[in-house]
């Protein structure tokens, strides 16, 4: 039997995660857990490079992630489910790399300007948030990963963790594989107000919301700007809500909803409603679950601590090689 690949991807506890989550990673990670040995991480480390300030929420984040992780599907039998910061090999790692990581390489990542601007409110002239595509390389070069799932605006930070590997092997001898990206495709997701689907701009539909708090926030989605009367014919292709149809809808529903719009034949209310019955359908199972789970913190926790342990073994084996091929004392050299 052929060896399956290796695959780690990660996600951050930043708070309720959302249908961009779902469809983003969520779904894809289900997908790649028949096809490739799967390590999936919740990496709370990541979280401090942009929110430092106030840690309060990490440990009750971490939790609901967990909840999520295993709400979507993903298989504690399959695949490795682990918290990063229980596996501390990830920062020793991390420590080595940055000796030998020019810092322009870090400087030049398309993602640190841009969230700089974009997150002026944060001071993040910080050594670790110019340092976390380094620590990201490390997640994924401590299980030598062999693949790497990620959306294209990610693509840079598996470059870099290719071109780090090569470095850290030019000095050192071939210890650190090189990953490969698997592009996955993120369908065009809109939040409520149109924009993006995005937890810093308070338009996201959480999958694990109620039937009621899913159907309130269709009901005031903006639509074509342009439909302002029930008469007025309107054009999907300017309105977040079909885009969601698109995603979320059968071929007849969609079909109705673009006819009924661009005849004045249906309402907004109308399009809406049978937006929010295929989004329920699609989240309902998950939800589900997930309550079913919130009963059962113990269990949660059991699989976690199993994963963790998984994962440190695996962490553990590629340190030992690191420590060796870099010359680094142990007790018999004292
Ligand atoms: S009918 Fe549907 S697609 Fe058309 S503008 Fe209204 S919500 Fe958008």
């Amino acid at each position: 039997m052929t060896k399956k690949k290796r695959v780690l991807s990660g996600m951050r506890p930043t708070g309720p995660a959302h249908l961009g989550h779902l469809l983003g990673a969520f779904e894809n990670w289900v997908a790649m857990q028949d096809d490739y040995e799967t390590f999936y991480c919740i990496v709370d480390w990541h979280a401090l490079t942009t929110d430092y300030a106030d840690t309060s929420e990490l440990p009750a984040n971490t939790h609901e992630l967990a909840l999520d992780f295993l709400a979507v599907g993903l298989d504690p039998e399959r695949s490795t489910l682990f918290v990063q910061s229980h596996v501390p090999q990830h920062a020793e790692l991390h420590l080595l790399l940055s000796m030998v990581v020019p810092l322009p390489w870090l400087e030049r990542v398309p993602t640190y300007k841009e969230q700089m601007t974009q997150l002026r409110e944060k001071d993040l002239t910080t050594y670790g948030f110019l340092g976390y595509p380094l620590l990201q390389a490390a997640d994924i070069l401590i299980y030598r990963a062999d693949t790497v799932p990620v959306g294209v605006d990610q693509q840079p930070h598996v470059e870099l963790t290719r071109e780090i590997a090569r470095r850290f092997n030019h000095f050192y001898g071939p210890v650190l594989s090189e990953p490969e990206v698997k592009l996955t495709p993120t369908p065009k997701l809109p939040g409520t107000d149109g924009r993006k689907m995005s937890k810093s701009y308070g338009n996201t539909i959480g999958f694990a919301e109620d039937e009621a708090s899913v159907r309130q926030k269709l009901k005031t989605m903006v639509t074509d700007p342009a439909r302002i009367r029930r008469t007025d014919p309107g054009d999907p292709a300017k309105c977040p809500v079909f885009d969601l149809h698109e995603v979320f809808s059968s071929q007849e529903t969609r079909k109705w909803a673009a006819e009924g719009c661009r005849t004045a034949g249906i309402g907004c209310i109308e399009c809406k409603n049978a937006l929010a019955d295929a989004l329920l359908a699609r989240i309902e199972p998950i939800a589900k679950r997930r309550r079913e789970l919130e009963k059962r913190p113990d269990d949660v926790r059991d699989v976690f601590r199993e994963g963790d342990r998984r994962a440190r073994e695996v962490a553990e084996a590629t340190m030992a090689d690191v420590r060796a091929a870099m010359h680094l004392p142990t007790e018999e050299d004292l």
